[in-house]
């Protein structure tokens, strides 16, 4: 990969940041375009930042693999994971056939001295939290050692840092007029200034669709509330059977989460319902063996992400000349997987036959923007 591009991203979130600074590494041109401030706004502004490995869908838990190999071989993964606290992660789900297959599957495929998925009793999990999870809470519960909470926006700041110590642009307070692409390159204007490059990647997350309006994304609410902890755990806890997470913050407080979602074609026009949001928090602990009362809620934060139909993320050109690939679709999980997210990127940029040439070129079509295309009907 000894390609030699100029390279426009725009959106300086936690994506956009790690694609930038990935090609930085590489001694690519980049220049990162925000229009407020990296880390500062979007999905990463409000994200809990939580780290693990296994996912319902095998595919994200692929990503997340390569996420955290990335961690272990490249500069960027190295810079990546200095702001992530692998204090381990508690995932607690439904006792059923179908949860203990996903899990044995997943530990058989992912676990190794590198990353260890490891099955844990009610016993053990209640000890590794504390308290906080109940021991005659009898569930599928999962642990990952070296999983834990990242500082995102701390994240996000850093990978600015490493694009601008390459000599590369990050220019903050960017107010985009107008984007054209052509067989030859990309052409961004920006206030009176003119950028042109050899590609673009568009990393905007909920606002990709202002940008290009055919991507199949929507943006969607992901509430939550700091609390007063009762019980401070060390370890994030998921709960999927009740619905909310626990995010122990420092101090004696933690953020949890709720299910309430609502759905927009951008960040400004969704509504959130605090007279619903935090009832509907409080009552989720309850069944997760945490008491509180709204007295305890210190702050509502009004979380959203870019979402996909699927619940995957489009990494994909989209248009016909092969210059513009969007980042975006992120469903919530866009931390974990933005290194490799990243790479994929790269590859994609940087690879004279534009494959993803990597471990995961086979499932390149599940990431492409073209899977919520409408089948053509036979005349
Ligand atoms: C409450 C919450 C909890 C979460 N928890 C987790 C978790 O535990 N684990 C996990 O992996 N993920 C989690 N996520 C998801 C993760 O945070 C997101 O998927 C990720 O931050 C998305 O990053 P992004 O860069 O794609 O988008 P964003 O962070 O939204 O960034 C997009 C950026 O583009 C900029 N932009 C938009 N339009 C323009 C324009 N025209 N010109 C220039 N810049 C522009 C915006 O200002 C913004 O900075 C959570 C998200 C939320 C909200």
């Amino acid at each position: 990969m000894n390609k030699s591009v100029r390279v426009i991203v725009i959106g300086g979130g936690i994506t956009g940041a790690t694609v930038a600074a990935n090609l930085s590494v590489q001694g690519q041109q980049v220049s990162l375009l925000e229009k407020q401030t990296v880390g500062g706004n979007g999905a990463t502004k409000y994200s809990g930042a939580l780290f693990r490995l296994f996912d319902p869908d095998p595919e994200i838990a692929r990503l997340t693999r390569n996420s955290v190999e990335l961690m272990e071989t490249s500069r960027v993964g190295e810079v990546f994971a200095q702001s992530l606290r692998r204090c381990g992660i508690l995932y607690a789900c439904e006792k059923t056939q179908l949860n203990d297959d996903a899990i044995s599957r997943c530990i058989a495929q992912h676990s190794d001295a590198l990353y260890a998925l490891e099955r844990v009793s009610p016993q053990a999990a209640c000890e590794l939290s504390n308290g906080c999870y109940p021991s005659d809470n009898v569930r599928t519960l999962l642990y990952e050692p070296k999983g834990g909470v990242g500082d995102i926006r701390k994240t996000a700041r850093d990978m600015a840092h490493l694009i601008r110590s390459y000599g590369n642009l990050v220019l903050e307070n960017a107010h985009i007029n107008a984007i054209s692409s052509t067989a030859s390159g990309v052409t961004v204007r920006c206030g009176s200034y003119v950028l042109e490059a050899d590609y673009l990647v568009l990393a905007a997350g909920a606002w990709s669709r202002q940008l290009a309006d055919e991507l199949p994304i929507d943006t969607r609410s992901i509430p939550l509330a700091s609390l007063r902890a009762r019980r401070e755990s060390p370890i994030p806890i998921i709960d999927t059977e009740t619905g909310t997470h626990v995010i122990p913050l420092q101090g004696g407080y933690y953020q949890a989460g709720s299910k309430i979602r609502a759905s927009a074609v951008d960040p400004e026009s969704l509504r959130y319902d605090t007279g619903l949001i935090v009832p509907d928090i409080l009552g989720r602990l309850k069944g997760s063996g945490l008491e509180h009362t709204a007295a305890d809620v210190v702050t509502v934060l009004e979380g959203f992400d870019s979402y996909t139909a699927d619940g995957r993320p489009v990494v994909d050109f989209i248009d016909v000349h092969k210059r513009c690939v969007a980042a975006t679709g992120f469903c919530g999980i866009g931390y974990k997987v933005a290194l490799a997210v990243a790479e994929r990127v790269k590859y994609m940029l940087l690879s004279e036959e534009m494959a993803w040439n990597s471990p995961f070129s086979d499932s390149r079509h599940l990431f492409a923007a073209a899977r919520f295309d409408a089948p053509e009907t036979v005349q």
